[in-house]
């Protein structure tokens, strides 16, 4: 029987609901709170492969996954022009292929919703609540929640993001952890305002990128990343003037582009960062996913790390019977510098996702019509993280 049973997770996202249920296969009681009112959220599109595609085959959640992806059919991404001429195609056959059939394009949602189907009945999620103060005691971990509440846990885990608040209650300021790597992206869901259904079309201009692709139900997955610097913007208008600034102007289909996502239910719209801290744990809590090891979400591979390290730690923490002060750093010296070699990279991979000038905008384009060359793919391989550590 585990010790230090009784468990909080902050964050009911891709590396918390992970964690509740490796924690709770190993013999231990995770109680998770969220701070949104449910996982409804889609999201955007992401690629699934490497590590996470891994944990999630040894959650038996392969073939849901599966059927997800299957609705997408994503079978090319055409890189066009102004003018809509294609300067470059992604084949998504061949880049199947070459990941071994061991990939998915998935909305977020797509994979958070699938893992909360096998944490229900196992892990009581407390919608709508926050942690809003946290003390680390020498027996556990006193914390007062959002909805009054006070408890006592053995362990708290921060899984909750980029801008996590159990990383500021222990840590401190965000801003200390945080690395601009000078882009901004923006997602949103739309209207398909195109004649067909099946669209997947990718858009490089100098300091921008856009992607949209079909997701169904006449609706696309809108993708736009720019270079910037530093933006002190908040709130959905604020957002969209700063889109409007940069794209409006280039032509293509930036206006109707524009002006679904100003009519779209959500719009997400943040910095494109890396978190980079000493040490993951202090005393009875830590930290996983986006909270410390974020690659940034322009490395195609944060979702798939987050449950990497979910599955780790729930490990660790099995291998010394509950004993924290073993498995933390043990979990630490496994994953962190594996993360770190994948910051490194991503940092390097980052600015080829938005070209700064015409050369880049052509050289990106060669890059991707090389591909699936032999040679080349090793490299783009290499390049995406999809070489797994899950054993
Ligand atoms: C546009 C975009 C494209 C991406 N593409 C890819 C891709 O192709 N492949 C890939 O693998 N990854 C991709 N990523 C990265 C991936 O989405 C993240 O790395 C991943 O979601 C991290 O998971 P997480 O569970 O650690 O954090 P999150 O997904 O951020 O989840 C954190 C959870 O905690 C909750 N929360 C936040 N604060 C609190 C609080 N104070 N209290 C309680 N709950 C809280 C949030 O509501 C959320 O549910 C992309 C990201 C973006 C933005």
């Amino acid at each position: 029987m585990a010790n230090n049973k009784n468990i909080l997770i902050s964050g009911a996202g891709i590396s918390g609901l992970t964690l509740a249920y490796w924690l709770q296969k190993r013999g231990f009681s995770p109680t998770i709170t969220e701070k949104r009112p449910d996982l409804i959220d889609r999201g955007y599109m992401i690629d699934f492969y490497g590590s996470g595609f891994d944990v999630a085959d040894k959650m038996g959640l392969v073939d849901a996954l599966q059927a997800r992806s299957d609705q997408y059919q994503i079978t090319e991404v055409a890189f066009v022009d102004n003018h809509n001429q294609t300067r470059a195609k992604l084949d998504m056959i061949k880049f199947r292929n070459l990941l071994n059939h061991r990939y998915f394009p998935l909305m977020r949602g797509d994979l958070e919703t699938g893992i909360l189907e096998k944490v229900k009945g196992i892990a009581p999620i407390l919608f709508d609540t926050t942690i809003t103060s946290l003390k680390n005691q020498k027996d556990g971990v006193n914390v007062e929640l959002s909805n009054g509440k006070s408890e006592t846990y053995d362990l708290v885990i921060g899984a909750d993001g980029i801008h996590s608040g159990v990383r500021k209650l222990t840590w401190g300021e965000e801003n200390q952890f945080s690395h601009f790597l000078g882009f901004y992206v923006a997602c949103s869901v739309i209207e398909n305002f195109f004649d067909t259904p099946n669209v997947c079309l990718g858009h490089f201009e100098p300091n921008v990128q856009t992607t949209v692709y079909s997701i169904g139900e006449n609706k696309l997955a809108n993708f736009f990343a720019f270079r910037s610097e530093p933006l002190n913007i908040h709130g959905h208008e604020a957002h969209m003037q700063a889109l409007t600034d940069r794209f409006e102007k280039l032509g293509w289909i930036y206006p109707q582009l524009l002006n679904e996502t100003q009519k779209a239910d959500h719009l997400f719209f943040d910095a494109v960062a890396q978190i980079q801290l000493d040490q993951w744990h202090k005393e009875r809590v830590v930290l996983v996913g986006d909270a410390c090891q974020c690659l940034t979400l322009l490395a195609g591979q944060g979702a798939s790390m987050g449950m990497a390290g979910a599955y780790m730690l729930a490990d660790e923490l099995h291998k010394a019977d509950g004993d924290y002060k073993t498995a933390f750093p043990s979990y630490q010296q496994k994953l962190k510098p594996e993360i770190e070699r994948r910051q490194n990279d991503a940092r390097g991979l980052a600015g080829s996702f938005v070209p700064r000038n015409k050369f880049e905008v052509g050289m990106t384009h060669f890059f991707l019509n090389a591909a699936f060359v032999p040679g080349f793919s090793t490299l783009f391989k290499n390049q995406i993280g999809a070489k797994s550590i899950i054993k």
